[in-house]
């Protein structure tokens, strides 16, 4: 059973109550009408208990990938690092949810002083290089100090997060007054979301632990008002691949070639499936306290 639309939580981004928006044989899914944060319902679901179990088989099967970095990843972990380069002061980045530690090892490579929290890690035992730290718990059993970071990088993170706010707010604890937090997840008002509809492949709750999908207005909203000055937020791609899988024989490069004009228009309009968030930390921090809602 599904949820009825009289079941609307309350945003967990600006606390208004949701819209009933559609339902899938797993879950109810409810839009914000002010922040446009979308979040599936399922009745006795624990999104850390879910995740956690999702992570335990996902680690065990991934295991052997997990240190590897192969020549194409580095150089995307090496263009990120020149873009953030400005941001540098105390020298040390943070990465949540690093598994392995792939950006952090590209880090210690340019000289900074990396720090990756993973809970998955408890199972795992990786060797880090120096200079290279991964703590298996959360962030805020973590331990840092206060301004102990110039960045904060979490990609894959918060769609498996039922609570933006309470993290978002663990990392302003540890994140210096004009630093940089960078976060990347799906974008649910993506030409590819609406298109495919309830195919998204991250709508898809139990299998995949997302309960929770930002927009740019959503991600803006829940910066802006826990007093990141500067937001600036990057889409990219489009896909119909999710609707109709598989390959078309023949016609598969003149698919792809189209799907990555589309993509450029997306991008443009903020409007691609892949979406990057960039907040700067207020150097006269707001308490979050007073901001919230
Ligand atoms: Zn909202």
């Amino acid at each position: 059973m599904t949820d009825q639309p009289q079941d609307a939580p309350a945003c967990a981004v600006c606390s208004t109550t949701m819209t009933f928006s559609f339902s899938d044989s797993e879950a109810g899914y409810y839009l914000c009408g002010n922040c446009d944060y979308l979040t599936p319902v399922v009745h006795g679901l624990d999104a850390r208990e879910l995740n956690d179990s999702i992570y335990s088989e996902a680690f065990d099967h991934r295991l052997e990938e997990a240190g590897k970095l192969t020549d194409r990843k580095r150089r995307k972990y090496a263009h990120f690092l020149t873009r953030i380069a400005p941001y540098r002061q105390n020298n040390r980045i943070l990465d949540i949810g690093c598994g392995a530690g792939r950006l952090l090892r590209v880090a210690a490579e340019h000289d900074w002083e990396a720090f990756g929290v993973d809970p998955a890690m408890q199972k795992l035992s990786v060797e880090t290089p120096d200079h290279v730290t991964v703590i298996p718990e959360l962030l805020n059993k973590a331990g840092f100090e206060p301004d102990f970071f110039d960045v904060v990088h979490a990609n894959e993170v918060f769609e498996h997060i039922d609570n933006p706010v309470d993290l978002v707010e663990d990392i302003l604890a540890v994140l210096r007054p004009g630093g940089l937090l960078v976060f990347r997840t799906p974008n649910h008002s993506s030409w590819t979301a609406k298109a495919v509809g309830q195919s998204w492949r991250h709508f898809n709750v139990r299998k995949v632990g997302h309960v929770g999908f930002f927009s740019p207005k959503s991600a803006r909203h829940l910066l802006n008002n826990l007093g990141f000055d500067k937001v600036t937020i990057a889409t990219h791609h489009f896909s119909l691949r999710d609707r109709w899988p598989g390959k078309t024989p023949g016609i598969g490069l003149l698919l792809r070639l189209g799907y990555r004009g589309v993509g450029q228009v997306a991008r443009f309009l903020d409007r691609g499936e892949r979406m990057t968030v960039y907040g700067q930390v207020g150097r006269q921090r707001a308490d979050a306290s007073t901001t919230r809602g």
